[in-house]
Formats: C-alpha cells, structure tokens, sequence
C-alpha cells in the first residue's frame, strides 16, 4: 500500500498526529477530572482522521469500505464524549451515571453494528461506491433511513451540549466563564466547519470534520493548559460553596445578584431564581446598616444585628471584592454568617461573670463582719478567763486553774484565727496598705526572736539568729508587716519541726535586695504541695501530720504581704528533711541624702 500526501490526504494526516499527540498529552495529565474523556475525543479524532487518510489514498472500493468502517468504531459516539465534558466540567457530573452513559450510549453503537453489517440491510448507507472524478478515493453512497437517526441525534446532543454550556458561561463567575468560552469556541469550531461543510465551495466528498475537530482540541487543549480548566475545576468550588453551612452571595458591581448558595437561600427565604439580578438591598430587607460594607473596593468584615424573616438576629458579614484581570471590580462575594447563638452566649458569659464577682465581693464582706464580729466576744471570753485565773473572782482550785489555762489557750488561739481570717479579708479588699518608714533591722530582729522565745523552749528546739554584718542598720519599710511575715514563717517552722534547730538568717543576696531565711530541720514540704500552700485555706494534706492546727491562711498573707513590699518568696523544701522559705525585698536604704558631715 502506498501512501501519497496530497492537499487532501496530508491535512487528515497532520489532524491524525495533532490529535493522537493532544491524546497522550491529556492522558499524561490524567489525573485531573475531565482529562481522561477529552483523551477519549481526542483518540476518536485520531481514529478518523487516521481512517480517513487511508480511506482517502485506497486503491480499491473494498479497502476504502473497510476504512470507511474503521472510522465508524469511534466517531457515532465522540459526540456523547463531548457531552460528559461538557457534563463534567460545568459541573453536572450527578448525571454521568453508568445507567446514562448506557442510554447516551446506545444509538452510537446501533450505529457501529449497522455500520459493520451494512452489506446485508444497507439500512445505513445505500448503494456505496467509489466516488469518481475526485482526485482521492472516498466512498460514497445514498443515506439509508438509520443515516438520519444518527445524524439527528447527532445534531441534537450537540446542541444540548452548547446550550449547556450557555446556561453555565451566564450563570458562572468570571473566572469560570473563560474556562466556558474555551469550549464553545470547540463548538463554534465545528458547527463553522459544519456550515462550511453544507454550504462551502469542497470538493463534492471530502468532509474536513477530522480537521476542525483537530483544531478545536487544540484550542480546548491551550484552554485547558492555560487556565488549568482540568485543575481548577467550577465543579470544585461549587460543591465548596453549596455544601458550606455559611449563607455566601456573589453580587456583580452593581450589587444585583449574581449567585446564591443553598445556605443563603434558607437563610433569606428566597430562592436562587427569585434572587437573580436583585439589588441586595431587596434580599436582605435592611440596606441602611448594609450598605457601607458594598461601599468600599476593599474586603470588609463586621457583625451587624438585623431582621432576618421576621427574626432579629446578628450576623456576621464578610464583604471580599473579586477583580478581574483588567483591575475592574467584577463581583463581590458575601459570606454571610448567622452569629446569634454565640452572641446570646457572650452575653449570658458576661452576665455570669458579674454575678460570680458579686458573690466574691458579698462573701468578703460577709467574712470581714464576722470576722470583726467574732473578735469582741473572743476578747471577754479572754478577759474573764484570764481574771478568774488570776484570783479575781475569788480563791480557785488547781484543777480549775487547769481549765481556765486550756479555756485561755483556745481563746487565744482562736483569736488568732479570727485575725488572720479578718487580715486576709482585708487584703483582698484592698484596704491594707504597706509603708515606708526607716526603721532598725536589729532591733526589729530581736522584738522577733524575744517573741517566740517561749514557743521554742516548749517544743526544746533550738532558735539561731544570724544577721550579715553587710546589712544595713537602718532600712526603709513596714517594719510591722515584717515582723508579721517573720512570725509567722518561725511559728510555722516551730509548729512542724520536732526536733532540731530553726534558723533565721538576714543578709544581702546582691547590692539591690536584703532577704530573710527562714530554716527549719522538719517534715519538709511534698514538690507538688510547694505551688498550692501559698493559696488561701491550702494546706499539705489538710495537714493531719501534726496535732497543731491551722486554717492554711499563713503562708497565703505571708505571700500577699511580700507582693505588696515588691519582694518575692522562695520555698526550697525536701520532705523529710526541712524546708527553707526564704523572702527577698527590695533594698531601701534611705529615702533622703544625708549629708554625713555633721560632727
Ligand atoms: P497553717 O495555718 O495550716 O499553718 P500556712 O498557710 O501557714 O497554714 O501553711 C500552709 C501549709 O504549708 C501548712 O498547713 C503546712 O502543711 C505547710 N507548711 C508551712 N510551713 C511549713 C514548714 N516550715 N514545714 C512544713 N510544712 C509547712
């Protein structure tokens, strides 16, 4: 068989390289939706314009017959191809079923099998035969009555295909709209090329269909690359927005609408057919409060309170322009976001929270009175126990004398209580103050030491004062609230130390800071009781480890005391083995220059 390239043959040939090449290009990018059904189209263009080419240079009607029948295998069903890529790519995949593709499917290959078997009905082709008086070999023939179904139903998916694409290129945003023009401009291609077969000036035989399909794939192919239609697909980015639980409008320059999503059709009772081309003013009832987010070229986000159906409610508004490639506005897109639920929430937080300090400020009151209630009748209890003790009320005997030593104890101890219920309550309201008065480290020490003195001969321990002689003599504080602090981190030491030493150690760590160690040789404090005894009512273990007790409000004021002097405390502790608090506050010395020059 010899081939030979002519003005005729050599374009089919050419269409055959270009289509078979856009074939495996599509293939090679297959991944991509749509891909593998414009390689389906381009493969049946291939087998045309290839089938085409040998029907054209045969040399007998017979192989001609048979290359006109090669083409046949692919061609009745490229245009059912080119309605799924249509289909797929305006998104309306849901109608690409197995069941559809079967039926879209079936004249096609009717069409096939007749044309395979058309020797013995002719149903397709009547009395085919070798054209003369061409210069290229074709066949040609009368049209059965099968010629018209197919041609017909040609005709018609080719148009449905078209308008589909019409509807979507006006119904789709910019962006996807240039994607849509690629295709029609396919279909112009060929329904040009159809024109041109029908009315132009072509040798009587030759169909040019294989070239123009060539040339369209090559248009849908630079398409494809160009604005990635196979990537970027509409289908995508509509399933996105018609999913999305978020009311999202697109409305064009003017605010009409251009698009709304499921969502923003519940959320603003109308539906998208309604809505089409309404000011969005007419959707959403309310433009006075709306309008400034359609007013500016940049993206806008804020929540606006609005009827929404008869229903007030607060949205959240997010106004995003879309540009076209020119630098004109084309769209703005409006996600609209229904926020009433979390609104009423923050507001039922807030209420909740003003509540709760409410609370907190009645019940300090509540124990600041008490407190002060509790210390007046402490203070008889006191007096009249310490008066019949001593006598007063007339001669006691040993064992009463007993009782009103332990009635003296108790009194004693809960008076102290009281104070540190009544201090505590005072801190937190606000109502201590610190000073800043010169006073005497030294002597401050040893009021200290005398203090506890006593308590420490009854429990036998040993007391040790150790004051550096870098410290200062005279220092600038509240040597009171210092001497609190003292008191009560050696009476602690005292209370949970049973034997041993208890060590006060006053020193400057650096030129800044003058600090006070207390140590002490007892239980020692649990590592993860260290972060929690310094809170109000905390103890380790509610401290049933010694028979003394407490209320765990100690180390808390201790605390809060040395916060107000811009000091800090330090707990180093081993359980077991004792523990060291240490209390570290700014160094003062003086709050005047002294000229040191008299004398
Ligand atoms: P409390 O009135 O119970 O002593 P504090 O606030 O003074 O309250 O102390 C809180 C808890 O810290 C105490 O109950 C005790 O468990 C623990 N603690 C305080 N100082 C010492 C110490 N020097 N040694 C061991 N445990 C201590």
């Amino acid at each position: 068989m010899t081939f030979s390239f002519t003005i005729y043959t050599a374009p089919m040939f050419l269409s055959a390289i270009v289509s078979g090449g856009l074939m495996l290009w599509s293939l090679r990018r297959r991944t991509s939706p749509g891909a593998i059904w414009f390689a389906l189209l381009m493969f049946s263009t291939f087998v045309w314009a290839l089938g085409y080419f040998f029907e054209l240079n045969s040399t007998s009607y017979v192989v001609a017959q048979f290359w006109s029948k090669v083409q046949y295998l692919t061609v009745p069903g490229a245009v059912i191809i080119w309605l799924v890529l249509v289909l797929t790519y305006t998104g309306q995949e849901k109608y690409i079923t197995p069941r559809n593709l079967a039926i879209f499917f079936l004249i096609p290959a009717l069409t096939i099998v007749l044309a395979w078997t058309n020797d013995y009905h002719q149903w397709l082709w009547i009395n085919p035969r070798l054209s003369a008086d061409v210069p290229f070999s074709t066949v040609i023939f009368e049209h059965g009555w099968w010629y018209w179904v197919n041609t017909g139903y040609i005709y018609a998916v080719f148009a449905l295909s078209t308008i589909i694409l019409i509807v979507s290129y006006s119904r789709s945003i910019a962006l996807y709209r240039r994607q849509i023009m690629v295709l029609l401009i396919f279909s112009g291609i060929v329904f040009l090329s159809n024109v041109v077969y029908v009315f132009g000036n072509i040798t009587e035989g030759y169909n040019i269909s294989p070239i123009t399909f060539s040339v369209g794939g090559i248009v849908v192919a630079w398409g494809l690359f160009r604005y990635r239609i196979f990537n970027v697909m509409p289908i995508a980015a509509d399933l996105v927005v018609d999913t999305i639980s978020d009311a999202v409008i697109v409305v064009d320059a003017g605010n009409r609408v251009l698009n709304l999503n499921p969502a923003a059709e519940r959320f603003w009772g109308y539906k998208l057919t309604d809505a089409l081309g309404l000011h969005i003013e007419k959707l959403t009832g309310s433009w006075a409060k709306l309008a400034e987010f359609f007013r500016t070229d940049a993206p806008v986000h804020g929540e606006v309170p609005l009827m929404v159906q008869q229903e007030a409610k607060t949205i959240e508004l997010q106004v995003t322009p879309i540009y076209g490639r020119d630098g004109w506005l084309n769209a703005r897109l409006v996600v609209v976001r229904d926020v009433t639920a979390r609104k009423k929430s923050e507001q039922a937080l807030v209420e909740a929270r003003n509540q709760a300090l409410d609370a907190l400020r009645v019940r300090r009151q509540l124990l600041a009175n008490v407190s002060h209630e509790l210390r007046s009748p402490l203070g008889t209890i006191l007096g009249f126990a310490e008066l019949l003790e001593g006598g007063t009320f007339g001669e006691i005997s040993p064992k009463q004398r007993d009782v009103a030593g332990k009635i003296i104890d108790s009194a004693n101890y809960l008076t102290a209580l009281v104070d540190d219920l009544l201090y505590q309550a005072q801190i937190e309201a606000g109502a201590v103050a610190v000073k800043a008065e010169p006073f005497d480290v030294r002597t401050m020490i040893r009021r200290v030491e005398e203090k506890m003195a006593v308590l420490v001969d009854v429990k036998g321990l040993q007391f040790r004062v150790d004051i550096d002689d870098v410290v200062p003599q005279t220092l600038i504080g509240d040597t009171l609230r210092i001497q609190q602090i003292l008191v009560n981190l050696i009476n602690n030491a005292i209370k949970y130390t049973a034997e041993g030493t208890v060590d006060l150690r006053v020193y400057c760590p650096d030129d800044r800071h003058w600090a006070l160690a207390v140590r002490d040789t007892g239980l020692g404090i649990p590592a993860q009781a260290q972060s929690y005894i310094f809170d109000a009512f905390r103890q380790v273990d509610n401290d049933k480890r010694t028979n003394i007790h407490g209320v765990g409000l100690g180390l808390s004021i201790v605390k809060q005391l040395v916060t107000m002097m811009d000091g800090t405390i330090e707990l180093d502790s081993v359980e077991g083995r004792g523990s060291t608090f240490t209390v570290t506050l700014p160094l003062q010395v003086t709050t005047s220059v002294s000229t040191g020059e008299t004398g």
